[in-house]
């Protein structure tokens, strides 16, 4: 579970963004009233509620109650326009009406805003409000933004992305009415004044500035690093030629080049592509790259074991492989277990090229610790068991093998024989059977059933069977023979 949380640093930032300057921008509630779906969908619901904050007697104006609300609506105003809030963005939660020292407001019921004579749509205000213009204007930022910082670097979750798209929307709507306005004020500090900039206005002219550049920079990283991971889709697919190959390592080397961080997938996938380009010795540069910054990354390890033993280093690439059935870790959205599986099989097989069958053996029951019930792994262990004349191992791991889902006729073909070979006829029978209910037109699996009918005295069977195969390869000498020496035999099920 904890594997598919972001890292404590992300976490930390989604907090501080979320938290503090989303807060800070947009007001307490900025993100409920400009991000969140259930926002709009219960802004919608309140303008047919009947519920509302109303005005109850004479109100001395002092503003009391719009201080008090968190929502940032202008209370005072809506309820001297409309004797009522209207303001979708109330929670009801009744600030205000603890508030007011007059006891002037309360929770009451009216006409709702939506059937009421000149519905005040588009006329609320607050200290946080825009305008249509600007909500135009934020909504197209934010759509642009959300892509660019969406998984960016390998880091970025959806709601911290969400949280910063909207900032950066909300700062380009700022930097625009400080260039537009004669005089501003946020928040308190007068950033401008008769066409001049103040102090705090020079210190959110250079923060929006920066944003601009770091959304501009980012917004390029983005654009190679999705345009090269496009391209690798489609080579990994087998869709893609050699000018797409030369395309994706330029995207890939763009975004690493100018990016401020250097994701170490981005890395390993441009070594992949290095190593189908055929520059071997880059694509094993980066590779090492990668396992500097994370020992546990089991595909890179893998892949660097291939390319150690493509290059003749036996050695190099059974201890890759061995490191990687220590260091490497199953992570969630990779390839990473099968990367582990395939180390075990690879330093097994490297092992049994040897002769080493112990070293195999461990080869592959540690790849089983680390992925168990891997249906390879069983395969590959119970061939080794059955070189190793540990029969009743050979048979249970290939009992497991079917049940995980190798392949089928593969495994009862070998639990077959195993057990015909120990003089198991009764355990071998129902694979067979089932081999041929499988296949009912192999001859060659006609003769081995009829043969065990026949070993068990099922001499009926046996003759089925036989026949059967018979029809089916009538060139068959071995099935004719054994069909000719059963006739005369007297059946058991005779006597
Ligand atoms: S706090 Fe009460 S008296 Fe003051 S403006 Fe609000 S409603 Fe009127
Ligand atoms: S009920 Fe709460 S949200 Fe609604 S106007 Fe009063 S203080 Fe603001």
């Amino acid at each position: 579970m904890w594997r598919n949380l972001p890292p404590p640093e992300v976490a930390v930032l989604t907090f501080f963004v979320c938290g503090f300057v989303i807060v800070y921008l947009l007001g307490s509630r900025g993100f409920c009233f400009q991000a969140c779906p259930y926002g709009a969908l219960f802004g919608i619901a309140d303008q047919l509620a009947p519920g509302r904050i109303v005005l109850t007697k004479d109100c001395s104006q002092c503003g009391l109650c719009t201080k008090a609300c968190s929502s940032d609506i202008l209370v005072h105003r809506e309820l001297a326009q409309h004797g009522m809030v209207t303001n979708p963005r109330c929670l009801k939660d009744l600030d205000c009406v603890t508030a007011c020292p007059e006891k002037a407001v309360r929770f009451g019921f009216r006409m709702p805003p939506l059937f009421r004579k000149g519905h005040p749509m588009g006329a609320y205000g607050g200290r946080f409000s825009t305008s249509v213009g600007e909500d135009l204007f934020m909504a197209i930022g934010f759509l642009i933004a959300m892509p660019v910082y969406r998984g960016l670097y390998d880091m970025v979750p959806f709601l911290l992305a969400v949280a910063l798209a909207l900032c950066t929307a909300w700062l380009f709507v700022l930097g625009w009415r400080l260039l537009r306005k004669s005089a501003l004020q946020f928040r308190g500090i007068t950033l401008k004044m008769d066409r001049s900039l103040r102090p705090g206005g020079y210190a959110f002219s250079i923060a929006i500035l920066l944003v601009v550049l770091f959304f501009v920079h980012s917004a390029l990283v983005q654009a190679h690093t999705l345009l090269g991971k496009r391209v690798f889709a489609l080579m990994a697919a087998g869709r893609a030629d050699a000018r797409n190959l030369n395309s994706a390592i330029w995207h890939y080397e763009s975004a690493l080049r100018i990016g401020l961080l250097a994701p170490v997938d981005r890395r390993f996938e441009l070594a992949s592509l290095f190593n189908q380009a055929g520059d071997r010795q880059r694509s094993e540069e980066l590779l090492r790259g990668v396992l500097d910054d994370d020992p546990s990354h089991a595909e890179a390890r893998f892949r660097l074991g291939e390319l150690a033993l493509a290059r003749g280093d036996r050695e190099q690439a059974m201890r890759q492989w061995n490191e990687n059935l220590t260091f490497g870790k199953d992570q969630s959205g990779t390839r990473s277990r099968e990367m582990l599986t395939r180390s075990a099989l690879a330093l097994g097989a490297a092992h049994e090229a040897v002769a080493d069958l112990q070293g195999a053996s461990a080869a592959y029951a540690r790849g089983l610790t680390l992925v168990p019930d891997d249906a390879d792994l069983l395969v590959a262990s119970g061939a080794l068991a059955h070189r190793s004349g540990r029969m009743d191992d050979a048979v249970r791991f290939f009992d497991k093998a079917l049940r995980n889902g190798a392949p089928e006729p593969q495994m009862r073909n070998n639990l077959a024989a195993l057990h015909m070979q120990q003089g198991h006829l009764e355990f071998a029978l129902p694979h067979l059977e089932r081999l041929v209910a499988l296949d009912p037109n192999d001859a060659r699996l006609r003769y081995t059933l009829g043969a065990l009918h026949a070993r068990m005295g099922s001499r009926s069977k046996a003759v089925e069977h036989w026949s059967v195969g018979i029809q089916l390869d009538p060139a068959d000498e071995r099935t004719r023979q054994a069909l000719a020496a059963l006739q005369p035999m007297p059946s058991n099920e005779a006597r």
